[in-house]
């Protein structure tokens, strides 16, 4: 019997113990790892001490999941489970979520180190309309008809792949969980999924209510496990046709090497970004300050999508910072507990993490920026650190080349709407973009010049289940979100019918 854990967790707004299995669920059951009896110390970022453990598992176990997985396809889910069952079942997940939706929150506040409230109201609220979103599309999943000649009947169906492995990063365990399986499930695929090896808690309630729901066995299956080890079984696995991946672009790239050497599996990658917030003088600056700062510090700046350079128009330069650094000290004071309903801003995720980041602001002193604002840790235990913001910086400065991953801002001056385009794009990255500006024909303008997957006018991370997400350059490959998630869950045959034609 594989064990169990339970989480205490007596704080407001949340009191109360949930009950977490801590094995590995495959075929729809809780099971023990074939061979290591190893655990993964799972920890508490706000203390740095351990809150539980989960089973290690390895790529034995990944080849058990795979099984169940292809065996679920061919008898109860693909092409043999209706559309409209699928959807049902979705949406029947998407409720049990939104019931529990007050522990999955603490589990996300625990593990992850975010605020309770921000992690029910927007972490968790996104989870549920992704994974209804997605329900929705479950019956829609269309080809066409195709004129040839008057002789054939060509069409086209949208097959889903089989199994596909799912690898989830940490600073969002359930959302990108959601954005992943959501679109997975509807167009009919089972799924082999890893959690991050450091926030695994939330993904084994939501394996549970996968069983409420009322899936067939088999369908969701997941291993925890180190990425060496199980995220790598996936990428190499001869019968997965399909990986999707969000985390580092150092990895996204041993996963597409992994595809090349094995099955050319379709990998789609949502990697990482440096992404520019760009704000000309005609801004409207009141709201534009409050856009920037939670375009660069929401989750504490573990968002792929940070806006971690920000462009600010030399004419609007002093006011901007003065009410800029207002905002960012008062979130300096918003720092702590994440389950303090004042709490704002709460620790990284690791001491890995917290460590690479210090590195970061060390190196931007080093190389002459200005620390004008934090720039050292929070407290004394926990892994948090003060919203940071760096002046005086130039481009060939790691902390404006590079992904930091953390709370820390590079501020850059610029003249002209041209040099700031050039400037933005000086990137290998291309995720995101903000532009702040009340000319309309000059927002436009520039948010398409800008080489990202996605811009916002006026606004930071307001991202949207229907709307495509995803990079350009090293940012990424595919789309998540919308009818372009579908896409990348299905692949097309053209079927050719003979009414006539003779040989
Ligand atoms: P990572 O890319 O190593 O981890 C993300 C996921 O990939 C985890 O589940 C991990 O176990 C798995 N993984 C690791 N090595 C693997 C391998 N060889 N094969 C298959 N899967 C593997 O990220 P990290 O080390 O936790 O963080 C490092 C940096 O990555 C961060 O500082 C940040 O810059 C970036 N990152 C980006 C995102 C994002 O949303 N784009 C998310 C997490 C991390």
């Amino acid at each position: 019997m594989p064990s169990h854990c339970v989480v205490d967790i007596d704080t407001a707004p949340f009191k109360g113990s949930i009950k977490l299995n801590t094995g590995l669920f495959i075929d729809g059951q809780w099971v023990d790892p074939v061979d290591s009896k190893e655990m993964i110390d799972v920890i508490n970022p706000s203390t740095g001490k351990t809150i539980s453990q989960v089973s290690l598992g390895s790529s034995k176990d990944v080849n058990i999941a795979v099984k169940a997985a292809k065996m679920a396809y061919k008898t109860s889910w693909g092409l043999k489970c209706p559309g409209a069952t699928r959807g049902r079942l979705l949406t029947r997940l998407a409720d049990l979520i939104e019931r529990d939706i007050d522990e999955f929150a603490a589990l996300e506040a625990l593990n992850a180190g975010k605020p309770f409230h921000i992690a029910k109201a927007q972490d968790m609220a996104g989870v549920i309309q992704w994974i209804r979103y997605f329900g929705g599309w479950a019956d829609k999943i269309q080809g066409n008809t195709i004129e040839t000649s008057e002789q054939k009947l060509a069409y086209t169906r949208h097959e889903p792949y089989g199994v596909v492995g799912q690898i989830i990063p940490w600073n969002f365990p359930m959302l990108m969980l959601a954005w992943k399986v959501g679109p997975a499930l509807a167009t009919g695929n089972c799924i082999v999924f890893k959690p991050s090896e450091m926030t695994p808690l939330s993904a084994l309630k939501f394996a549970d209510l996968v069983n409420e729901a009322g899936f067939p066995p088999g369908v969701v299956n997941l291993v925890n496990g180190y990425g060496t080890t199980v995220g790598q079984a996936i990428s190499e696995h001869m019968d997965i046709a399909k990986v999707a991946f969000t985390g580092s672009t150092l990895v996204g790239r041993k996963i597409l090497e992994a595809s090349a050497r094995t099955n050319l599996k379709v990998v789609t990658l949502e990697l990482g970004g440096k992404s520019p917030t760009i704000i000309f003088d005609d801004c409207n600056l009141e709201q534009t300050v409050k856009w920037a700062s939670l375009a660069m510090y929401s989750n504490m700046g573990q968002a792929c999508v940070a806006g971690s350079r920000i462009f600010v128009q030399e004419g609007i330069y002093p006011q901007f910072m003065e009410k800029f650094t207002a905002i960012v000290r008062d979130l300096g004071r918003a720092t702590g507990d994440p389950f303090s309903s004042t709490t704002r801003h709460g620790p990284q995720v690791s001491k890995v993490q917290f460590d690479r980041i210090m590195g970061y602001i060390e190196s931007g002193k080093e190389s002459g920026a200005t620390v004008h604002l934090g720039g050292a840790r929070h407290g004394t235990e926990g892994f948090f650190i003060q919203p940071t913001i760096f002046t005086d910086c130039t481009p060939d400065m790691k902390i404006v080349k590079e992904e930091i991953f953390g709370p820390v801002a590079a501020i850059l001056k610029f003249k002209t709407e041209e040099e700031v385009i050039e400037a933005a794009n000086a990137t290998v990255y291309g995720l995101s973009s903000c532009i702040f500006s009340e000319n309309i024909s000059r927002a436009l303008r520039v948010a398409h010049a800008i080489e990202s997957g996605s811009a916002f006018v006026n606004s930071a991370q307001t991202v949207e289940s229907s709307v495509p997400f995803g990079g350009f350059k090293q940012s990424g490959i595919g789309r998540e979100h919308g009818e372009y998630a579908l896409a990348t869950y299905t692949q097309v045959k053209g079927v050719h019918v003979n009414l006539g034609m003779m040989i």
